[in-house]
């Protein structure tokens, strides 16, 4: 079962048509949504809101997720389902691997993006069908609907719906996960959404029930005290701007983050205040972790965020929104990054 569906209008790869994929998804079988480490809100929106659909057309579904997520993630419609791999909950996920008829891999274009769930898929021999939005990927799936144009996965998946006329099963919880999916990914649907049709798709799931105010406020007005006053900290005492190369980062050693008990998910969007800056085209947040650096980057216009990361700091991700990780001090992540900054200055510089 090596077909692929594909579409001309949004140069998928197809041999399966449309209608035949509705056939095969009219048949009820068990499926098994995984999504990438650090899910994000597209992650686990796009996966919600297909086991929502899903579900409603008859089929068996679970969703898994390689660790957990944050708290401004949880009140999704159907979170309390989810199986987390950190969680001690290895066996269990090994036995939906292992008695699913189908795996959708959403929102990500590698299989090393699985963390602890990646051998797991390996070495699951099932039927794949992968939903993304990542450039570059290598197709690891035996189908495939990816579109790098789109600004999330949450809207392939509603397109991927549409497309096999099944917009009739999407509910309000699927349209709640799917847009607060798209809100995400478009930092509230400011940044990746500058093409008309994104908000076609935003008005029909409003129009299906979803209250885009409310998904607004749960992601973005739910913060602790303690996460606003760690980004106050970060932007007054640890941002560092190096204008000759029209770059700003932030780095948070694990004693700053534990000093403003830090949990998990309060950094998140720390990376894009440094844009605000008038000449700012590159943005960098380092977070320490136990066993690494982690990174995320942000960029504007054409300086390619993602071949940075993935040349340097073992990552990847889209044009202006990559992460990345570094094996080893905060001091040692920082001075390579300030190290390897000069190959790019002509692009950086040159950037608006
Ligand atoms: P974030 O900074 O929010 O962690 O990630 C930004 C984007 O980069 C997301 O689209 C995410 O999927 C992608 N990304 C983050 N970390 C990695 C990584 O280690 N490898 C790859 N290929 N993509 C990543
Ligand atoms: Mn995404």
């Amino acid at each position: 079962m090596q077909n692929k569906i594909t579409d001309r209008k949004l140069s998928l790869n197809t041999e399966l048509g449309w209608s035949e994929a509705r056939e095969e998804f009219l048949k009820p079988c068990k499926i098994l949504i995984i999504t990438h480490k650090n899910p994000d809100g597209d992650a686990v929106g796009s996966a919600l809101g297909l086991k929502w659909i899903l579900g409603r057309i008859g089929h068996t579904v679970n969703v898994a997720i390689p660790d957990d997520s944050p708290l401004f993630l949880k009140w999704l419609p159907g979170h309390n389902e989810i199986v987390v791999n950190d969680r001690k909950m290895t066996a269990d996920i090994s036995t939906l691997f292992n008695e699913c008829d189908l795996i959708i891999c959403a929102d990500f274009n590698t299989p090393e993006r699985l963390g602890g769930l990646e051998p797991l898929y390996r070495e699951s021999g099932k039927r794949t069908l992968l939903i993304d939005h990542h450039p570059n990927g290598d197709p690891f799936t035996g189908y495939n609907f990816i579109d790098p144009t789109k600004g999330s996965t949450s809207e392939l998946v509603y397109l991927f719906i549409e497309k096999m006329n099944f917009a009739e099963h999407i509910g309000v919880e699927a349209a709640t996960c799917l847009l607060a999916g798209i809100m995400t990914d478009t930092v509230g649907l400011k940044v990746n959404c500058s093409y008309p049709e994104v908000f076609e798709t935003v008005a029909a799931l409003m129009r299906i029930g979803a209250d885009k105010d409310r998904i607004y406020h749960e992601i973005y007005n739910t913060h602790s005290a303690n996460r606003m006053r760690l980004l106050g900290y970060s932007l007054s005492k640890n941002m560092k701007i190096l204008p000759e190369y029209k770059t700003a980062y932030i780095a948070l050693t694990i004693s700053e983050l534990n000093s403003y008990h830090h949990r998990k998910g309060d950094t998140e969007g720390f990376v894009n205040y440094p844009l605000a800056i008038a000449g700012i085209v590159f943005s960098v947040l380092f977070t320490e972790q136990n066993d690494h650096i982690k990174l995320s980057l942000r960029s504007t216009g054409d300086f390619p965020a993602n071949k940075f990361a993935q040349k340097y700091f073992l990552g990847g991700g889209h044009l202006n929104a990559a992460g990345g990780r570094f094996p080893g001090t905060m001091k040692e992540a920082v001075d390579r990054f300030e190290s390897v900054l000069d190959e790019y200055k002509e692009l950086l510089t040159s950037n608006r």
